[in-house]
């Protein structure tokens, strides 16, 4: 009976550790029964979509640096709904919608393109926003660079070098930064760090040296616009 119970409190012990460490993911498709939906099914699939948001989680805490729980946002539960509706994507209280009319109309490999929309939007639930201070084209941008760095650019994306500001977000913003992170490896990382409490434009001084309108125009010279 000893034994028994040890290997039982063993269990219980570790099931609680991972209740402490593990996020939940759900999928669920309410658009099943519309064009968007069926294809959604058929050619990405729930299952496929719940690894891609284990598997984006990891990657950004990789690209954050966010190697300790303490560094990481009290995320639980993420879950994604695939919806009825209008535009691409968007990401509120944890809870990604995609659009299945979005899934519906594109022309091409939909499962390599919703996979870059996930990889953005998870970077939603786990980024820092400046307590709410930040530009929303910067908030933007990193979520893009996110998706950038794992490989899921759309051929629609600007040029590096390309765009008229530096937060004027999504794709140029995304390129800007990486540029920045090509100056100090991990530069996304602290920025995002430093994000946690508030934001001032003063963060690219401190960790680059220059003023991100300096940082701006280095960039643009740099590819000749
Ligand atoms: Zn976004």
């Amino acid at each position: 009976m000893a034994p028994y119970i040890s290997i039982l409190s063993f269990l219980v012990i570790l099931a609680s550790i991972q209740g402490i460490c593990a996020v939940d993911y759900t999928v669920t498709n309410t658009a099943r029964n519309t064009p968007g939906g069926i294809r959604f099914d058929k050619e990405i699939g729930s299952e496929y979509s719940r690894q891609t948001l284990v598997s984006a989680t990891n990657f950004i805490f990789g690209i954050f640096q966010q190697n300790n729980v303490a560094d990481r946002k009290n995320v639980q539960k993420v879950s994604l709904f695939i919806d009825d509706r209008d535009g691409v994507a968007y990401t509120s209280n944890n809870e990604i919608h995609v659009s299945a009319r979005y899934i519906n109309g594109y022309s091409g490999n939909v499962k390599n393109e919703i996979t870059g929309v996930l990889y953005h939007e998870m970077t939603h639930v786990w980024q820092w926003n400046g307590n709410g201070q930040a530009p929303g084209g910067l908030i933007e941008g990193i979520a893009d660079f996110v998706r950038l760095k794992a490989g899921y650019v759309p051929g629609h994306w600007v040029k590096p070098g390309q765009g008229d500001k530096w937060d004027q977000g999504y794709d140029v913003t995304a390129r800007f930064l990486d540029y920045c992170n090509s100056l100090k490896n991990g530069f996304v990382a602290e920025l995002n760090k430093k994000m946690r409490t508030g934001y001032s434009a003063n963060y690219f001084v401190d960790l680059l040296g220059k003023s991100v309108d300096m940082l701006w125009r280095d960039y643009k010279a740099k590819y000749g616009n």
